[in-house]
């Protein structure tokens, strides 16, 4: 806890007030161009990764990125959803996961855990991404488990966007031409993101040259590496 509070001390002193003008002009009013989706997990710092600054970004945080059908949850995801797109009016949803996932690691290993069915019951939104990898997985012998986690990522990207697009201020947004989905793999020991282009079916990485493309038809080719 000590870590936060001096944390906030710095904040308060040295940060917020070289920044007080942003923050200022934030007070009342919030213009995030993106709705950016990715796992609650701590290595995952969207606003590093992209050096945005406050107001850049409208961000939903849960266990695994996902984004459950709609009208199966009327949770905190779909009202996020909903919000950003309709109130907010981001013209991107980005749908983001990462390597070493626990969220994917449990849907994996297909292991029931007692002591948390809020956490089973979440990642049976996951399954698709899984009955997909293990159709695939069949045809590559040979995968490690490093290589089934890394598939069984980008599925579940792939998955989650397809249930994205169930929800009804998404798919307006899609029809008008408004709005354009992401799907992308945030690798952490190298720092690189990988953009799912869904005219070739598979992820590539963004090298900064180029603008990624986004999402048309999520359909995947699921390679290991
Ligand atoms: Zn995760």
């Amino acid at each position: 806890m000590q870590q936060l509070l001096d944390g906030y001390q710095r904040f308060r002193a040295d940060v917020f007030p070289k920044r007080a003008n942003l923050f200022e002009k934030l007070a009342e009013h919030q213009k995030p161009s993106t709705l950016f989706i990715t796992c609650a997990d701590s290595r995952v710092v969207p606003d590093m990764i992209l050096q945005t600054n406050p107001g850049d970004l409208f961000i939903c945080r849960n266990a695994g990125n996902i984004v459950p059908p709609y009208g199966e949850t009327h949770g905190g995801v779909s009202a996020t959803i909903e919000y950003a797109v309709m109130a907010v009016n981001v013209q991107n949803i980005i749908l983001c996961g990462h390597s070493d996932c626990g969220a994917m690691k449990a849907v994996l290993s297909e292991k029931k855990h007692d002591s948390m069915p809020t956490v089973d019951s979440w990642l049976q939104h996951s399954h698709s991404a899984l009955q997909l990898l293990k159709s695939e997985a069949s045809q590559h012998q040979k995968w490690t488990n490093k290589e089934m986690l890394r598939a069984l990522t980008r599925a579940n990207v792939v998955s989650q966007i397809q249930n994205l697009r169930t929800h009804p201020s998404v798919a307006a947004g899609l029809t008008k031409g408004t709005l354009n989905i992401y799907g992308w793999v945030y690798e952490i020991h190298s720092g690189e993101i990988q953009n799912f282009n869904s005219q070739q079916g598979r992820f590539l990485s963004i090298d900064g040259n180029t603008t990624p493309v986004p999402v048309v038809q999520p359909r995947l080719q699921l390679m290991a590496s």
